[in-house]
């Protein structure tokens, strides 16, 4: 019997595989792909603070961001620009095989083409059902961690409760023509509801994206047509991939000889879906609460409770400001933001937002807040007279 193991090879799973395999427990990982990183839908932008902290090898990272431009639909400009890199583009792929090559490093077992279809938890282990073609195998451990993405089957049924809310991303590869800065776009006839993207990920190349709660395949089209258009592009006849993204935590994220990591649990943040390093983040305070559970002999859910807590404690009110931001930018319109960009820019909080070093790439909470301190703003934002209202579950 293996003391963890792992469904998901993905950034959270590996890395939790990581942990628990450096303190010393056996640990299996199981994932449905035939290789780890093929395919990925992901832009793979982590911060500076990200990079450091998880020290990601500079061999996957493709390129550096320290200017981005942020547009409204009337192609009102902002232009974030610092003198240090502020953001890493990696590649997603060649993360995946990072992290995982690190894990096997430290003695996890990898198993791929191997999908988990389901999972039994009993008094005394957990049984990890594996269903290949004419083949179902049985692995069995002491603990399971879930890190299989956003949507997984397995732990419905488990009284963990469902992530409420979420969106369908889309991004494709394109040719770019002098495009050498990251551009966003805030615009609801673009991408209702959130925004889209093209990043330069080479000198003539760039990730062209968006995420929308419905019609992400005709936005996505539309996009793409429309920075075809605008020269932005080389062409607009790329097949993009399409893959979700929670956009709340799961409401429960352990169990009895359980715990939940990564998109699975929701731990995303609600401002731009990015889940690398708040999965990361999370899978380290798992493997920890894991590895003293192990210890100690006591699998139950209140042992693991723990976990989160901690991560809770960590990004649980960062989440919450993010997810309330997010519905209110769902429900301004483009006039609205327009202004919103005019008054930023007008009262210099583009300088004092933006350009201030210590302003941190991932923790938008604070800037939220900061953003709503200012009376001009929050005056204009209350004589808009948006209808806002937050469902609490
Ligand atoms: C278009 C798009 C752009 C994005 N851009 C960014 C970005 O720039 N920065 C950022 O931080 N985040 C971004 N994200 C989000 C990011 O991709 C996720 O947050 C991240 O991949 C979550 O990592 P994870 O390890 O939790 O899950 P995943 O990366 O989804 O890994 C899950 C793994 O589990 C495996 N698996 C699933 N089910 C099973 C099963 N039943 N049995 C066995 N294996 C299984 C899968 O094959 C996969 O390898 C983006 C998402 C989208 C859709």
């Amino acid at each position: 019997m293996y003391d963890a193991v792992v469904v998901g090879g993905g950034p959270a799973g590996s890395y939790a595989a990581y942990k628990l395999a450096g303190m010393g427990h056996d640990v299996i990982v199981l994932d449905k792909k035939e290789k780890l990183g093929e395919p990925v839908c992901c832009t793979g932008i982590i911060s500076k603070e990200c990079v450091d902290s998880f020290a990601i090898d500079n061999s996957v990272i493709l390129n550096q961001v320290s200017n981005i431009k942020l547009f409204s639909s009337t192609g009102n400009l902002i232009r974030f620009s610092r003198q240090n890199t502020q953001a890493c583009i990696v590649d997603r792929g060649a993360l995946d095989k990072m992290l995982a090559e690190r894990a096997q490093n430290e003695g996890a077992k990898y198993v791929l083409n191997s999908p988990v279809s389901d999972m039994k938890i009993e008094n005394n282990g957990v049984k990890v059902k594996i269903n290949r073609q004419e083949e179902e195998l049985i692995v069995e451990a002491r603990v399971v961690v879930v890190a299989a993405g956003f949507g997984a089957r397995l732990i419905s049924g488990l009284g963990l409760g469902k992530i409420n809310d979420f969106i369908m991303g889309a991004q494709a590869t394109v040719e770019t023509v002098g495009i050498d800065e990251t551009e966003v776009y805030f615009s609801q006839e673009r991408a209702p509801g959130f925004f889209a993207w093209l990043v330069p990920i080479s000198p003539a190349t760039a990730l062209v994206g968006l995420a929308l709660h419905s019609s992400t395949s005709f936005y996505m089209r539309k996009l793409l047509a429309s920075l075809l258009e605008e020269g932005k592009i080389a062409s607009d006849k790329i097949k993009p991939c399409y893959r979700a993204i929670p956009l709340s935590p799961l409401s429960r994220t352990y169990g009895q000889r359980l715990v939940v990591v990564g998109d699975s649990a929701g731990q995303v943040k609600p401002t731009t879906g990015g889940g690398v390093y708040f999965g990361l983040l999370c899978a380290d305070i798992a493997a920890s609460n894991l590895h003293r559970a192990l210890e100690s002999g006591d699998l139950s859910a209140k042992s693991l409770s723990g976990y989160e807590r901690e991560w809770k404690k960590l990004i649980g009110r960062e989440l919450k400001i993010c997810y309330y931001a997010r519905k209110f930018y769902e429900r301004l319109s483009d006039k609205q933001i327009d202004r919103i960009f005019n008054i930023i820019k007008s009262r210099d909080l583009e300088e004092v937002l933006f350009k201030d070093n210590d302003l941190p790439f991932d923790w938008h909470g604070e800037i939220i807040l900061k953003l709503l301190g200012y009376k001009m703003l929050s005056g204009a934002i209350k004589a808009m007279k948006i209808p806002f209202r937050i469902r609490r579950d």
